[in-house]
Protein backbone atom coordinates (compact mmCIF):
# COMPACT_ATOMS: atom_id res chain seq x y z
CA UNK A 1 0.00 0.00 0.00
CA UNK A 2 1.29 3.42 -1.25
CA UNK A 3 2.38 5.96 1.82
CA UNK A 4 0.79 8.54 0.20
CA UNK A 5 -2.11 7.16 -1.79
CA UNK A 6 -2.50 8.52 -5.23
CA UNK A 7 -4.94 11.56 -6.07
CA UNK A 8 -8.35 10.37 -7.32
CA UNK A 9 -10.88 12.48 -9.70
CA UNK A 10 -14.63 12.77 -9.51
CA UNK A 11 -17.21 15.02 -10.95
CA UNK A 12 -17.77 17.79 -9.44
CA UNK A 13 -21.81 18.91 -9.50
CA UNK A 14 -20.81 22.08 -7.70
CA UNK A 15 -18.38 23.07 -10.59
CA UNK A 16 -19.88 20.79 -12.98
CA UNK A 17 -15.77 19.47 -13.60
CA UNK A 18 -13.66 16.53 -13.03
CA UNK A 19 -11.79 17.59 -10.22
CA UNK A 20 -9.21 15.77 -8.06
CA UNK A 21 -10.32 15.34 -4.51
CA UNK A 22 -8.18 17.23 -2.04
CA UNK A 23 -8.70 16.09 1.24
CA UNK A 24 -8.68 18.26 4.48
CA UNK A 25 -6.65 15.74 6.15
CA UNK A 26 -3.89 14.14 3.69
CA UNK A 27 -4.52 10.34 3.47
CA UNK A 28 -8.17 10.54 4.74
CA UNK A 29 -11.83 10.67 3.83
CA UNK A 30 -14.35 12.12 5.29
CA UNK A 31 -17.56 10.69 3.64
CA UNK A 32 -21.57 11.60 3.92
CA UNK A 33 -24.03 9.77 1.89
CA UNK A 34 -28.00 10.01 2.30
CA UNK A 35 -29.53 7.03 3.40
CA UNK A 36 -32.92 5.38 2.87
CA UNK A 37 -36.28 6.55 3.94
CA UNK A 38 -37.28 3.51 5.50
CA UNK A 39 -41.35 3.31 4.88
CA UNK A 40 -40.82 0.57 2.14
CA UNK A 41 -38.91 -1.74 0.25
CA UNK A 42 -35.79 -0.23 -1.42
CA UNK A 43 -36.13 -0.56 -4.97
CA UNK A 44 -32.68 -1.72 -7.16
CA UNK A 45 -32.77 2.11 -8.45
CA UNK A 46 -32.28 3.21 -4.60
CA UNK A 47 -29.68 0.26 -4.66
CA UNK A 48 -28.12 1.41 -7.97
CA UNK A 49 -27.31 4.41 -5.36
CA UNK A 50 -25.86 2.97 -2.85
CA UNK A 51 -23.93 0.05 -4.99
CA UNK A 52 -22.41 3.33 -6.41
CA UNK A 53 -21.65 4.69 -3.06
CA UNK A 54 -19.96 1.41 -1.85
CA UNK A 55 -17.69 1.28 -5.32
CA UNK A 56 -16.72 5.40 -4.45
CA UNK A 57 -15.30 4.21 -0.72
CA UNK A 58 -13.95 1.11 -1.73
CA UNK A 59 -12.20 2.76 -4.10
CA UNK A 60 -10.77 5.54 -2.17
CA UNK A 61 -10.12 2.32 0.40
CA UNK A 62 -8.23 0.38 -2.01
CA UNK A 63 -6.01 3.47 -3.25
CA UNK A 64 -4.83 3.67 0.67
CA UNK A 65 -7.31 5.92 2.50
CA UNK A 66 -8.78 5.93 5.73
CA UNK A 67 -12.58 6.48 5.01
CA UNK A 68 -14.93 7.92 7.65
CA UNK A 69 -18.33 6.83 6.04
CA UNK A 70 -21.51 8.17 8.04
CA UNK A 71 -24.81 7.05 5.70
CA UNK A 72 -28.10 7.96 8.24
CA UNK A 73 -31.57 6.55 8.10
CA UNK A 74 -34.26 8.86 7.47
CA UNK A 75 -37.03 7.50 10.09
CA UNK A 76 -39.28 10.69 10.36
CA UNK A 77 -40.69 11.96 6.95
CA UNK A 78 -43.50 12.91 5.69
CA UNK A 79 -44.16 9.46 3.16
CA UNK A 80 -43.38 7.41 6.77
CA UNK A 81 -45.86 9.58 8.85
CA UNK A 82 -48.53 9.09 6.29
CA UNK A 83 -47.60 4.77 6.13
CA UNK A 84 -47.34 4.20 9.70
CA UNK A 85 -50.39 6.34 11.34
CA UNK A 86 -53.24 4.85 9.66
CA UNK A 87 -54.34 1.97 12.11
CA UNK A 88 -54.80 4.68 15.16
CA UNK A 89 -57.49 6.10 16.31
CA UNK A 90 -57.96 9.69 15.64
CA UNK A 91 -57.43 10.06 19.87
CA UNK A 92 -54.18 7.74 20.13
CA UNK A 93 -51.74 9.37 22.48
CA UNK A 94 -48.30 11.07 20.93
CA UNK A 95 -46.28 7.78 22.22
CA UNK A 96 -48.61 5.68 20.55
CA UNK A 97 -47.82 7.69 17.28
CA UNK A 98 -44.23 7.36 18.04
CA UNK A 99 -44.27 3.71 18.53
CA UNK A 100 -45.92 2.92 15.42
CA UNK A 101 -43.42 5.11 13.44
CA UNK A 102 -40.79 2.95 15.09
CA UNK A 103 -42.61 -0.23 14.16
CA UNK A 104 -42.52 0.62 10.78
CA UNK A 105 -39.09 2.02 10.55
CA UNK A 106 -36.87 -0.63 12.57
CA UNK A 107 -38.77 -3.57 10.04
CA UNK A 108 -37.82 -1.54 7.33
CA UNK A 109 -34.25 -0.83 8.47
CA UNK A 110 -33.62 -4.18 9.29
CA UNK A 111 -34.48 -5.57 5.95
CA UNK A 112 -32.17 -2.72 4.22
CA UNK A 113 -29.47 -3.32 6.48
CA UNK A 114 -29.76 -7.22 5.12
CA UNK A 115 -30.56 -5.85 1.58
CA UNK A 116 -26.96 -4.34 1.68
CA UNK A 117 -25.27 -7.18 3.13
CA UNK A 118 -26.82 -9.17 0.76
CA UNK A 119 -25.42 -7.23 -2.35
CA UNK A 120 -21.88 -7.13 -0.47
CA UNK A 121 -22.33 -3.54 0.36
CA UNK A 122 -20.11 -2.54 3.09
CA UNK A 123 -21.70 -0.99 6.35
CA UNK A 124 -20.97 2.56 7.09
CA UNK A 125 -18.88 3.56 10.31
CA UNK A 126 -21.65 5.79 11.39
CA UNK A 127 -25.28 4.88 10.56
CA UNK A 128 -27.56 7.12 12.68
CA UNK A 129 -31.25 7.49 12.82
CA UNK A 130 -32.47 10.88 12.50
CA UNK A 131 -34.87 10.34 15.73
CA UNK A 132 -31.72 9.99 17.59
CA UNK A 133 -30.47 14.12 16.50
CA UNK A 134 -33.96 16.11 17.26
CA UNK A 135 -32.03 18.19 19.67
CA UNK A 136 -29.05 18.99 17.11
CA UNK A 137 -31.60 19.15 14.66
CA UNK A 138 -33.23 22.02 16.83
CA UNK A 139 -30.07 23.65 18.18
CA UNK A 140 -29.04 24.50 14.50
CA UNK A 141 -32.28 25.59 13.41
CA UNK A 142 -31.88 27.98 16.50
CA UNK A 143 -28.77 29.37 15.14
CA UNK A 144 -30.21 30.08 11.66
CA UNK A 145 -32.86 31.96 13.52
CA UNK A 146 -30.30 34.03 15.19
CA UNK A 147 -28.13 34.35 12.74
CA UNK A 148 -31.50 36.15 10.54
CA UNK A 149 -31.71 32.73 8.25
CA UNK A 150 -34.66 31.76 9.48
CA UNK A 151 -37.96 32.47 10.32
CA UNK A 152 -41.25 31.02 12.72
CA UNK A 153 -44.93 31.18 10.77
CA UNK A 154 -47.43 29.80 12.48
CA UNK A 155 -45.51 27.16 14.69
CA UNK A 156 -43.31 26.02 11.40
CA UNK A 157 -39.49 27.62 11.25
CA UNK A 158 -38.51 28.36 7.76
CA UNK A 159 -35.29 28.93 6.03
CA UNK A 160 -35.00 32.54 4.48
CA UNK A 161 -33.12 31.92 0.95
CA UNK A 162 -32.75 35.49 0.06
CA UNK A 163 -30.49 35.91 3.08
CA UNK A 164 -27.88 33.50 1.36
CA UNK A 165 -25.95 34.93 -0.91
CA UNK A 166 -24.75 31.33 -2.42
CA UNK A 167 -28.23 29.84 -2.30
CA UNK A 168 -28.75 27.85 -5.84
CA UNK A 169 -24.93 27.37 -6.21
CA UNK A 170 -25.42 23.68 -6.52
CA UNK A 171 -28.06 23.16 -8.27
CA UNK A 172 -27.23 26.19 -10.80
CA UNK A 173 -30.82 27.61 -10.35
CA UNK A 174 -31.36 31.09 -11.51
CA UNK A 175 -31.40 33.43 -8.42
CA UNK A 176 -34.17 35.75 -10.64
CA UNK A 177 -36.44 32.95 -10.49
CA UNK A 178 -36.66 32.87 -6.62
CA UNK A 179 -39.34 33.58 -4.60
CA UNK A 180 -38.21 34.57 -0.80
CA UNK A 181 -40.86 34.55 1.09
CA UNK A 182 -43.48 32.15 -0.49
CA UNK A 183 -42.56 29.44 1.30
CA UNK A 184 -42.98 25.20 0.89
CA UNK A 185 -44.12 22.58 3.74
CA UNK A 186 -43.43 19.39 1.70
CA UNK A 187 -39.81 17.81 1.61
CA UNK A 188 -39.91 17.28 -1.43
CA UNK A 189 -40.66 19.90 -4.62
CA UNK A 190 -39.54 20.91 -8.20
CA UNK A 191 -36.96 23.23 -9.09
CA UNK A 192 -39.54 25.60 -10.71
CA UNK A 193 -40.98 26.32 -7.59
CA UNK A 194 -37.81 27.73 -5.68
CA UNK A 195 -39.11 29.13 -2.39
CA UNK A 196 -38.17 29.45 1.06
CA UNK A 197 -38.21 25.77 2.75
CA UNK A 198 -39.29 24.19 5.98
CA UNK A 199 -36.89 23.44 8.70
CA UNK A 200 -39.17 22.70 10.96
CA UNK A 201 -43.16 21.79 10.64
CA UNK A 202 -45.74 22.67 13.54
CA UNK A 203 -47.40 19.25 14.35
CA UNK A 204 -50.85 18.50 12.75
CA UNK A 205 -53.69 16.04 14.08
CA UNK A 206 -52.48 12.48 13.86
CA UNK A 207 -49.22 12.99 13.76
CA UNK A 208 -46.02 12.39 16.08
CA UNK A 209 -44.35 15.31 17.44
CA UNK A 210 -41.34 16.54 19.71
CA UNK A 211 -41.73 19.10 22.02
CA UNK A 212 -39.36 22.37 20.55
CA UNK A 213 -39.03 26.11 21.44
CA UNK A 214 -41.68 26.58 18.62
CA UNK A 215 -44.07 24.24 20.10
CA UNK A 216 -44.62 20.71 19.14
CA UNK A 217 -43.63 19.64 15.93
CA UNK A 218 -41.13 17.50 13.84
CA UNK A 219 -37.68 18.51 11.72
CA UNK A 220 -38.07 18.85 7.87
CA UNK A 221 -36.40 16.43 5.81
CA UNK A 222 -33.77 18.83 4.92
CA UNK A 223 -32.47 19.66 8.37
CA UNK A 224 -31.76 15.79 9.08
CA UNK A 225 -28.95 15.55 7.46
CA UNK A 226 -27.01 18.79 7.83
CA UNK A 227 -27.83 17.93 11.91
CA UNK A 228 -26.04 14.60 11.72
CA UNK A 229 -23.43 15.06 9.05
CA UNK A 230 -22.30 18.18 11.05
CA UNK A 231 -22.21 16.39 14.56
CA UNK A 232 -20.38 13.05 13.23
CA UNK A 233 -18.39 14.19 10.66
CA UNK A 234 -17.84 17.92 11.38
CA UNK A 235 -17.21 21.17 9.68
CA UNK A 236 -15.25 20.84 6.79
CA UNK A 237 -16.40 17.10 5.10
CA UNK A 238 -14.88 15.80 2.03
CA UNK A 239 -17.63 14.12 -0.25
CA UNK A 240 -21.15 14.34 0.05
CA UNK A 241 -23.30 11.51 -2.33
CA UNK A 242 -26.59 10.73 -2.88
CA UNK A 243 -28.62 10.50 -6.49
CA UNK A 244 -28.91 13.11 -8.90
CA UNK A 245 -32.41 13.76 -7.81
CA UNK A 246 -31.26 14.55 -4.34
CA UNK A 247 -29.31 17.54 -6.00
CA UNK A 248 -32.45 19.89 -5.48
CA UNK A 249 -34.06 20.60 -3.71
CA UNK A 250 -31.97 18.14 -0.67
CA UNK A 251 -28.66 18.63 -1.06
CA UNK A 252 -29.24 22.56 -2.16
CA UNK A 253 -31.03 23.00 1.18
CA UNK A 254 -28.31 21.47 2.97
CA UNK A 255 -25.53 23.39 1.99
CA UNK A 256 -27.97 26.54 2.78
CA UNK A 257 -28.17 25.21 6.61
CA UNK A 258 -24.72 24.03 6.66
CA UNK A 259 -23.14 26.85 5.33
CA UNK A 260 -25.79 29.21 6.97
CA UNK A 261 -24.34 28.58 10.30
CA UNK A 262 -20.85 27.62 9.94
CA UNK A 263 -19.97 30.53 7.70
CA UNK A 264 -17.77 28.87 5.11
CA UNK A 265 -18.15 25.86 2.45
CA UNK A 266 -19.07 23.04 4.11
CA UNK A 267 -18.56 19.76 1.63
CA UNK A 268 -16.02 20.36 -0.96
CA UNK A 269 -17.10 17.61 -3.40
CA UNK A 270 -20.59 17.04 -4.34
CA UNK A 271 -20.72 13.43 -6.13
CA UNK A 272 -24.13 11.99 -7.59
CA UNK A 273 -25.28 9.06 -9.11
CA UNK A 274 -27.16 8.50 -12.27
CA UNK A 275 -30.70 6.72 -12.41
CA UNK A 276 -31.33 3.43 -12.84
CA UNK A 277 -34.01 3.22 -15.52
CA UNK A 278 -36.99 1.08 -16.78
CA UNK A 279 -38.13 1.42 -20.09
CA UNK A 280 -36.69 4.73 -20.71
CA UNK A 281 -38.49 5.96 -17.27
CA UNK A 282 -36.62 6.42 -13.30
CA UNK A 283 -37.26 3.33 -11.53
CA UNK A 284 -39.62 5.00 -8.75
CA UNK A 285 -42.25 3.85 -6.37
CA UNK A 286 -44.43 5.95 -7.08
CA UNK A 287 -44.33 5.12 -10.79
CA UNK A 288 -44.92 1.26 -9.66
CA UNK A 289 -42.17 0.34 -11.94
CA UNK A 290 -39.84 -0.95 -9.85
CA UNK A 291 -37.79 -4.34 -8.50
CA UNK A 292 -37.10 -4.92 -5.22
CA UNK A 293 -33.86 -7.02 -4.42
CA UNK A 294 -36.18 -9.66 -2.78
CA UNK A 295 -37.97 -9.97 -6.46
CA UNK A 296 -35.05 -10.60 -8.13
CA UNK A 297 -33.61 -13.38 -6.12
CA UNK A 298 -36.76 -14.99 -6.12
CA UNK A 299 -36.01 -15.33 -9.58
CA UNK A 300 -33.14 -17.01 -9.10
CA UNK A 301 -30.66 -13.48 -10.20
CA UNK A 302 -27.66 -13.73 -7.93
CA UNK A 303 -27.28 -10.68 -5.90
CA UNK A 304 -23.46 -10.54 -7.44
CA UNK A 305 -24.29 -10.37 -11.05
CA UNK A 306 -26.77 -7.42 -10.26
CA UNK A 307 -23.91 -5.69 -8.24
CA UNK A 308 -21.47 -6.62 -11.34
CA UNK A 309 -24.31 -5.54 -14.03
CA UNK A 310 -24.28 -1.86 -11.95
CA UNK A 311 -20.69 -1.23 -11.01
CA UNK A 312 -19.41 -2.08 -14.26
CA UNK A 313 -21.17 0.59 -16.09
CA UNK A 314 -20.29 4.21 -15.30
CA UNK A 315 -21.98 5.88 -11.96
CA UNK A 316 -22.89 9.27 -14.35
CA UNK A 317 -24.63 7.32 -17.15
CA UNK A 318 -28.21 6.76 -17.15
CA UNK A 319 -28.57 2.52 -16.66
CA UNK A 320 -31.52 0.60 -18.15
CA UNK A 321 -32.21 -2.43 -16.55
CA UNK A 322 -32.84 -5.34 -18.12
CA UNK A 323 -32.25 -9.36 -17.51
CA UNK A 324 -30.18 -9.36 -20.37
CA UNK A 325 -27.43 -7.22 -18.85
CA UNK A 326 -27.50 -9.23 -15.74
CA UNK A 327 -27.03 -12.38 -18.13
CA UNK A 328 -24.10 -10.73 -19.51
CA UNK A 329 -22.79 -9.95 -16.17
CA UNK A 330 -23.08 -13.36 -15.19
CA UNK A 331 -21.27 -13.86 -18.32
CA UNK A 332 -18.17 -11.48 -17.39
CA UNK A 333 -18.05 -13.20 -13.73
CA UNK A 334 -17.45 -16.32 -15.18
CA UNK A 335 -14.72 -15.48 -17.43
CA UNK A 336 -13.19 -13.94 -14.50
CA UNK A 337 -13.29 -16.59 -11.64
CA UNK A 338 -12.40 -18.87 -14.28
CA UNK A 339 -9.53 -16.88 -15.00
CA UNK A 340 -8.76 -16.59 -11.07
CA UNK A 341 -9.24 -20.29 -10.66
CA UNK A 342 -6.74 -21.25 -13.11
CA UNK A 343 -4.17 -18.89 -11.97
CA UNK A 344 -4.49 -20.35 -7.88
CA UNK A 345 -3.65 -23.60 -10.12
CA UNK A 346 -0.89 -24.85 -10.95
CA UNK A 347 -0.91 -24.64 -14.71
CA UNK A 348 0.36 -27.08 -17.24
CA UNK A 349 3.37 -27.70 -19.43
CA UNK A 350 1.38 -26.44 -22.14
CA UNK A 351 2.40 -25.90 -25.85
CA UNK A 352 5.73 -25.13 -25.56
CA UNK A 353 7.88 -21.75 -26.86
CA UNK A 354 5.45 -19.16 -28.05
CA UNK A 355 6.27 -16.37 -30.74
CA UNK A 356 4.30 -13.66 -29.30
CA UNK A 357 5.27 -14.47 -25.53
CA UNK A 358 5.07 -11.57 -23.15
CA UNK A 359 6.55 -10.51 -20.48
CA UNK A 360 3.94 -11.17 -17.93
CA UNK A 361 5.33 -9.09 -15.02
CA UNK A 362 5.14 -6.17 -17.68
CA UNK A 363 1.78 -7.13 -18.29
CA UNK A 364 0.84 -7.12 -15.08
CA UNK A 365 2.50 -3.85 -14.11
CA UNK A 366 1.04 -2.21 -17.24
CA UNK A 367 -2.84 -3.56 -16.51
CA UNK A 368 -2.63 -2.14 -12.96
CA UNK A 369 -1.52 1.28 -13.64
CA UNK A 370 -3.89 1.53 -16.66
CA UNK A 371 -6.62 0.11 -14.27
CA UNK A 372 -6.05 2.80 -11.62
CA UNK A 373 -5.28 5.48 -14.04
CA UNK A 374 -8.86 4.77 -15.07
CA UNK A 375 -10.93 4.04 -11.74
CA UNK A 376 -9.14 7.41 -10.49
CA UNK A 377 -10.48 9.25 -13.56
CA UNK A 378 -14.42 9.46 -12.33
CA UNK A 379 -14.35 5.91 -11.41
CA UNK A 380 -14.46 4.47 -15.14
CA UNK A 381 -15.37 1.26 -14.17
CA UNK A 382 -16.12 0.26 -18.13
CA UNK A 383 -12.55 1.07 -18.68
CA UNK A 384 -11.26 -0.23 -15.88
CA UNK A 385 -12.86 -3.50 -16.48
CA UNK A 386 -11.62 -3.80 -19.96
CA UNK A 387 -8.35 -3.34 -18.59
CA UNK A 388 -9.15 -5.98 -16.41
CA UNK A 389 -10.47 -8.32 -19.52
CA UNK A 390 -7.19 -7.71 -21.82
CA UNK A 391 -4.77 -8.38 -19.08
CA UNK A 392 -6.92 -12.19 -18.56
CA UNK A 393 -6.88 -12.70 -22.63
CA UNK A 394 -3.45 -12.01 -22.95
CA UNK A 395 -2.25 -14.22 -19.57
CA UNK A 396 -4.78 -17.19 -21.37
CA UNK A 397 -3.33 -17.32 -24.30
CA UNK A 398 0.27 -17.10 -22.75
CA UNK A 399 -0.45 -20.00 -20.13
CA UNK A 400 -1.69 -21.88 -22.70
CA UNK A 401 1.83 -21.95 -24.17
CA UNK A 402 4.15 -21.99 -21.51
CA UNK A 403 2.58 -22.45 -18.12
CA UNK A 404 3.37 -18.92 -15.60
CA UNK A 405 5.13 -19.79 -12.95
CA UNK A 406 3.85 -19.91 -9.37
CA UNK A 407 5.55 -16.25 -8.98
CA UNK A 408 3.88 -15.26 -11.69
CA UNK A 409 0.77 -16.64 -10.97
CA UNK A 410 0.87 -15.01 -7.34
CA UNK A 411 1.34 -11.76 -8.69
CA UNK A 412 -1.78 -11.95 -10.77
CA UNK A 413 -3.75 -13.28 -7.79
CA UNK A 414 -2.72 -10.06 -5.96
CA UNK A 415 -3.82 -8.19 -8.62
CA UNK A 416 -7.70 -10.20 -8.96
CA UNK A 417 -7.59 -9.77 -4.78
CA UNK A 418 -6.91 -5.74 -5.25
CA UNK A 419 -10.05 -5.28 -7.89
CA UNK A 420 -11.68 -7.68 -5.82
CA UNK A 421 -11.64 -5.29 -3.03
CA UNK A 422 -13.48 -2.74 -5.04
CA UNK A 423 -15.85 -5.04 -7.46
CA UNK A 424 -16.36 -7.92 -4.53
CA UNK A 425 -17.48 -10.20 -6.78
CA UNK A 426 -14.59 -12.69 -8.21
CA UNK A 427 -13.25 -13.71 -4.06
CA UNK A 428 -10.80 -16.91 -3.66
CA UNK A 429 -13.26 -19.72 -4.06
CA UNK A 430 -12.14 -21.66 -1.20
CA UNK A 431 -15.65 -22.20 0.60
CA UNK A 432 -17.72 -22.15 -2.32
CA UNK A 433 -15.65 -25.34 -3.35
CA UNK A 434 -15.65 -26.67 0.33
CA UNK A 435 -19.46 -26.54 0.08
CA UNK A 436 -20.06 -27.99 -3.44
CA UNK A 437 -18.11 -30.85 -2.15
CA UNK A 438 -19.48 -31.35 1.05
CA UNK A 439 -23.07 -31.16 -0.71
CA UNK A 440 -21.70 -34.25 -2.57
CA UNK A 441 -20.10 -35.79 -0.35
CA UNK A 442 -23.61 -35.89 1.93
CA UNK A 443 -25.28 -37.02 -1.24
CA UNK A 444 -22.93 -39.87 -1.47
CA UNK A 445 -23.54 -40.52 2.06
CA UNK A 446 -27.33 -40.63 1.33
CA UNK A 447 -27.36 -42.65 -1.86
CA UNK A 448 -25.29 -45.59 0.65
CA UNK A 449 -27.62 -45.84 3.75
CA UNK A 450 -30.16 -46.24 0.80
CA UNK A 451 -27.89 -49.07 -0.36
CA UNK A 452 -28.27 -47.21 -3.56
CA UNK A 453 -24.48 -48.35 -4.74
CA UNK A 454 -24.83 -46.79 -8.27
CA UNK A 455 -25.88 -43.34 -7.04
CA UNK A 456 -22.77 -43.66 -4.79
CA UNK A 457 -20.20 -44.70 -6.88
CA UNK A 458 -21.92 -41.64 -9.65
CA UNK A 459 -21.13 -39.07 -7.26
CA UNK A 460 -17.72 -40.52 -6.65
CA UNK A 461 -16.81 -40.32 -10.12
CA UNK A 462 -18.09 -37.03 -10.21
CA UNK A 463 -15.82 -35.75 -7.68
CA UNK A 464 -13.02 -37.44 -8.70
CA UNK A 465 -13.29 -35.40 -12.41
CA UNK A 466 -13.38 -32.47 -9.97
CA UNK A 467 -10.08 -33.87 -8.54
CA UNK A 468 -10.88 -34.68 -5.54
CA UNK A 469 -10.39 -37.66 -3.81
CA UNK A 470 -12.11 -38.97 -0.89
CA UNK A 471 -11.42 -40.92 2.34
CA UNK A 472 -13.72 -43.55 4.08
CA UNK A 473 -12.59 -43.11 7.40
CA UNK A 474 -13.01 -46.68 9.65
CA UNK A 475 -15.45 -44.16 12.01
CA UNK A 476 -17.86 -44.08 8.88
CA UNK A 477 -17.15 -40.02 8.11
CA UNK A 478 -15.12 -39.21 5.01
CA UNK A 479 -12.62 -36.94 4.26
CA UNK A 480 -11.72 -35.45 1.45
CA UNK A 481 -8.19 -33.67 -0.63
CA UNK A 482 -7.54 -32.45 -4.02
CA UNK A 483 -6.02 -34.82 -6.04
P1 LIG B 1 -34.85 7.39 -0.75
O1 LIG B 1 -34.92 6.16 0.13
O2 LIG B 1 -36.09 7.60 -1.55
O3 LIG B 1 -34.46 8.62 0.05
O4 LIG B 1 -33.72 7.16 -1.83
C1 LIG B 1 -32.46 6.61 -1.52
C2 LIG B 1 -31.48 6.92 -2.63
O5 LIG B 1 -31.92 6.34 -3.87
C3 LIG B 1 -31.29 8.41 -2.93
O6 LIG B 1 -29.90 8.69 -3.00
C4 LIG B 1 -31.97 8.61 -4.28
O7 LIG B 1 -31.33 9.65 -5.00
C5 LIG B 1 -31.73 7.27 -4.94
N1 LIG B 1 -32.67 6.92 -6.04
C6 LIG B 1 -34.02 6.99 -6.07
N2 LIG B 1 -34.51 6.51 -7.25
C7 LIG B 1 -33.45 6.10 -7.98
C8 LIG B 1 -33.27 5.50 -9.29
N3 LIG B 1 -34.30 5.18 -10.08
N4 LIG B 1 -32.01 5.23 -9.70
C9 LIG B 1 -30.94 5.51 -8.92
N5 LIG B 1 -31.04 6.07 -7.68
C10 LIG B 1 -32.27 6.36 -7.21
ZN1 LIG C 1 -29.54 13.80 2.97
Amino acid sequence: MPKTPPTLSLFNTLTRQVEPVRPVTEGRISLYTCGPTVYNYAHIGNLRTFLFQDLLKRTFRAAGYQVQHCMNITDVEDKIIRDSQGALAADASNEERHAAMKTLTDRFTTIFLEDLDTLGILPADHMPRATDYIPQMIRLIQDLEAKGLAYVREGSVYYRIAGLPQYGCLAHLDREGMQSGASVDADEYERDSVTDFVLWKAAKPGEPWWASPWGPGRPGWHIECSAMGMDLLGDRVDLHSGGVDLIFPHHENEIAQSEGCLGHRWVNHWVHGEFLMVEGQKMAKSLGNFFTLRDLTAKGVDATALRYAIQSNHYRKVLNFSFEGLRGAENALKRIRAFRARMEGEGSAGGGPWKEALDSTARLAQARESFWATMADDLNTPEALAELFTLISDLNAQDDHVALIREERDAVLAFLDETDAIFAAWPHQAHGLDAEVEALIEARRAAKAAKNWAEADRVREQLRTMGIVLEDRKDGSTGWRKA
